[in-house]
């Protein structure tokens, strides 16, 4: 029996608790709505593969982790606690080994039940009489490798980590026909079984993953005989110098700012509602009650009625304030999400401003373009002479008519020193009713700060609608000496197909001092024509 391999399963949510799930992760942790991660670029990832929302499964980062060792011998439980905690050395994460009451993480010592574990906040979903984690065939006599291997193995699972032969970085030149012989016979299991836990990579848009490594404690064994080109690999059987620096990327010491709020972060996906709101503190107290920038990043609306959002705060004090997202009438808003940038209203750089459509014509008279010219309540100055400013326009409120695209269009021209024109302006047969957008201004030449704007068409025409989009920006050289502190990205532009619901989200990874990944993703059977952004990023 030595010579059989023992695999481990990930175990996937049961799809009546995918909902319950999204919705645990976000409140654990908004960074999974709104993916923004750090770290060097990372190749690999083609288009979703599944029909889930894009949603991450990382823990809060610092949090401590409660785990019940629920058997097993006490040379076993002893093992657990050792192997399972190597990984929080290297992460912003700690362990709590407790014998009684709740705990995030439940392990199973049973010979009947295989080796699996829940992926990250999946584990949340997990009702507490339920182990989230089993091991299949510890025994006082298994070897020290062993042990090290399979438990560092399913807690890397625990924390969020995926088998790195699947990962989206993962490109090994499988004898297709030679796997799915190996394991039919090593573990009897079907084609479709083989697809599943070997073939498929996993979305990028829904995982954290490293650039592809082969000494990773995540991969399985894979024999020559299994490759067209010889590669092989054993088993590994403790962290690899990857594993330890991308979970120490993935919970880092000191995070970046999150300025992020999701309806689901209120309620599940599947359970709608008008309004949504929450209460976010700042974290330090203003001596006056600061400006917003709102803008929207995530939108999942269903396509039957008109498009309505609006993000926007208000009851803004100097250490709190209320971030909504909201619509309205007979739409039917599944989620959406939003940014935002706190202006001092003493700050002696940035301006921020709101400007509608409704402060040009009413909503029942809509227009094809809507232009205004806007001042600026200070002229802007570089080295005492006057310049223009570097200016950031962020969509915050939609109200387009169903059975038409949606297409907007936010753009600021004619930039100087006093006042730009800012444009909210649609195209072809869309019924544009209400557009609002923030604007912010800063002197161009401010250390420490950039902005900018990218589209799904610098990467592909808009007429080869799809799912997954990305490309790069790079930082002008010098702006940042490290990791900025903060980037920020929301909506300026969209045009989507009537037809199917209107999904679409921003992300970012691979964020450095000389910029980063961006990724403007639907999902389903969305048709995504084009979508543009603008970001801000500052030290
Ligand atoms: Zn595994």
């Amino acid at each position: 029996m030595a010579s059989l391999p023992h695999l481990c399963t990930q175990m996937p949510i049961p799809p009546e608790l995918q909902a319950d799930a999204d919705m645990k992760s976000i409140q654990e942790n908004p960074l999974n709505g709104h993916q923004i991660t750090t770290g060097a670029p990372v190749q690999g990832g083609g288009p979703p593969t599944s029909l889930a929302l894009p949603i991450g499964s990382l823990w809060k980062n610092g949090r401590t982790l409660r785990v019940k060792i629920l058997n097993g011998s006490d040379k076993i439980k002893g093992k657990i606690r050792q192997y399972g905690s190597l990984w929080t050395q290297f992460a912003n994460l700690r362990m709590e080994f407790v014998d009684s009451g709740n705990a995030d993480i439940r392990v199973n010592v049973d010979a009947s039940g295989g080796s699996w574990s829940y992926v990250g906040t999946g584990n949340l979903v997990i009702a507490q009489n339920q182990p989230t984690m089993n091991f299949g065939w510890l025994t006082d006599n298994t070897a020290e490798d062993e042990f090290s291997r399979v438990i560092i193995h399913e807690f890397g699972h625990a924390l969020g980590c995926i088998h790195e032969h699947q990962s989206p970085a993962a490109n090994i030149p499988w004898n297709r026909e030679a796997v799915y012989n190996y394991y039919q016979v090593t573990q009897g299991w079907s084609r479709a079984q083989v697809d599943v836990n070997i073939f498929q990579l996993y979305d990028r848009s829904t995982t954290q993953f490293s650039a592809w490594d082969a000494g990773s404690i995540m991969l399985y064994a894979i024999p020559a005989s299994l490759t067209t080109n010889g590669f092989s690999t054993g088993w590994n059987r403790q962290l690899s110098e990857t594993d330890k620096a991308f979970i120490a990327k993935t919970y880092p010491p000191e995070g970046m700012d999150i300025a992020s709020f999701n309806t689901m972060e209120i309620r599940p996906w599947d359970q709608p509602t008008k309004e949504a709101m929450k209460r976010q503190t700042y974290p330090a107290p203003y001596n006056t009650p600061p400006k917003f920038a709102v803008g929207l990043n995530w939108l999942d609306i269903d396509h039957a009625t008109n498009i309505r959002v609006k993000a926007y705060a208000d009851n803004i004090t100097k250490t709190a304030a209320d971030m909504h997202i909201d619509t309205w009438a007979d739409t039917t808003l599944y989620s959406a999400g939003c940014t935002w940038m706190r202006i001092a209203a003493d700050d002696p750089d940035f301006q921020t401003g709101q400007f509608s459509t409704q402060d040009d014509h009413p909503w029942q008279n809509p227009q094809m373009k809507t232009s205004r010219a806007i001042k600026f309540d200070r002229p802007f100055a570089a080295g005492g002479a006057a310049a223009p400013p570097k200016v950031v326009i962020w969509l915050n409120v939609l109200d387009m008519q169903a059975g038409k695209n949606w297409r907007i269009n936010a753009t600021a021209t004619d930039v100087t020193a006093t006042g730009f024109t800012i444009h909210l302006d649609t195209w072809a047969d869309t019924v544009l009713y209400v557009a609002s957008a923030a604007w912010i201004a800063y002197p161009a030449g401010k250390p420490g700060v950039t902005s900018g704007t990218y589209n799904t068409q610098d990467v592909r025409p808009w007429d080869k609608p799809q799912l997954a989009n990305s490309g790069r920006v790079n930082f002008p050289a010098g702006v940042f000496q490290g990791t900025p502190k903060a980037v920020l990205l929301a909506f300026n532009s969209m045009d989507i197909d009537q037809g199917k619901n209107l999904r679409l989200r921003l992300s970012a990874d691979s964020v450095s001092k000389d910029g980063f990944n961006w990724h403007a993703d639907s999902w389903y059977d969305t048709i995504l024509y084009s979508a543009g952004a603008s970001y801000i990023a500052f030290a």
